[in-house]
């Protein structure tokens, strides 16, 4: 069961011992980072529950095929671009309360349950605590904290954790059987997140961004105003330039500290990596990271990121340039 999902195996553990002894929580709070899969297994464990066969689900009955049409009466999801007003709730109390209609039970998701208002958790409270006995109820959260104790304690969490970079690349070689792709890069750049991975996969640029930093900081050893910003004025994915940009500054503190060239996330740009790191100190390296770091905090709520990253680039290179006179 869940064999769809990649990695997990405690949750997936877990799930499936509350299926087999039937040992249902009428609420469940799943929790980890952004992307790695909870929603994913959400549907699937929903998918087993209101299946006919129950313990796992057949892909053949009429609840698996009303689940795949996504027209299945007795199951909801709650979603929401903003946040999860008390009128979704309520609606979603209207919804359970009728008997399930195709299962023996009625399961209904909300995604990104941080966006759920103060007024929504306690109406929410209210169903946790008098729940249907046919009901199930899933809260998918990056964060628990944003969700009130008394919703917690009366739910069952199960935590994700990051996936490993092997599981990532695993999946990546089922997803896509592009030879020339760089799985382990893009599974490094994703940091654990199979939706952050996609999305990197079929991004056109990832191999027009990842050769940016070397141009960027030859430029900025070379003292080449002009080229840098010509640079900044061609990149529309920043946020993702400036993650390209850490990755750099972390493998010449590698290259610099170790030998290890195991961890290099640039590894196809070994020699130019080496022939920078004559050039930087770990302190001035640490400098560099602070002034993107302040970018990435910075971007999300500038109106003209553009600026932004010219600034950044600039404020690099006078660091550098500072710098290499007092060597
Ligand atoms: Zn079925």
């Amino acid at each position: 069961m869940f064999e769809n999902i990649v990695g997990h195996e405690e949750a997936k553990n877990e799930l499936r011992n509350h299926i087999y002894r039937k040992e249902l929580s009428h609420a469940y709070i799943f929790y980890g980072n952004e992307g790695i899969g909870k929603f994913s297994l959400a549907k699937e464990f929903s998918k087993s529950l209101l299946c006919d066969e129950f313990e796992e689900y057949c892909g053949n009955c009429q609840s698996c095929h009303l689940f795949d049409g996504k027209t299945h009466p007795d199951f909801r999801i709650i979603d929401s671009e903003k946040s999860i007003k008390v009128k979704d709730i309520l609606e979603m109390i209207d919804f359970l309360i009728k008997r399930p209609i195709v299962s023996k039970k009625k399961v209904v998701i909300i995604n990104d349950s941080e966006k759920l208002t103060n007024e929504a958790q306690n109406k929410l409270l209210k169903t946790f605590e008098e729940p249907p006995s046919y009901a199930v109820i899933i809260l998918i959260v990056n964060n628990p904290n944003k969700i009130i104790d008394t919703i917690k304690s009366r739910g069952y969490e199960i935590e994700f954790n990051v996936l490993d970079d092997d599981k990532v690349v695993e999946f990546l070689k089922e997803y896509s059987d592009d030879k020339e792709l760089n799985y382990s890069q893009i599974a490094k750049f994703s940091q654990g997140s199979i939706t952050k991975a996609i999305s990197t996969l079929e991004s056109d640029h990832f191999n027009q961004l990842s050769a940016l930093p070397n141009e960027i900081f030859s430029s900025i050893i070379n003292n080449d105003e002009y080229k840098l910003l010509k640079i900044a004025s061609q990149v529309s994915e920043i946020q993702e330039l400036l993650e390209f940009m850490l990755t750099w500054i972390r493998d010449i503190s590698i290259l610099k500290k170790s030998r290890n060239f195991g961890n290099i996330f640039n590894a196809n740009y070994i020699n130019e990596l080496q022939r920078q790191s004559n050039y930087f100190d770990i302190e001035i390296l640490i400098k560099f990271s602070n002034i993107i770091e302040n970018t990435k905090k910075v971007i999300s709520n500038h109106v003209n990121p553009a600026v932004v990253l010219n600034y950044c680039l600039l404020k690099i290179q006078e660091e550098y340039y500072e710098y290499s006179n007092r060597c």
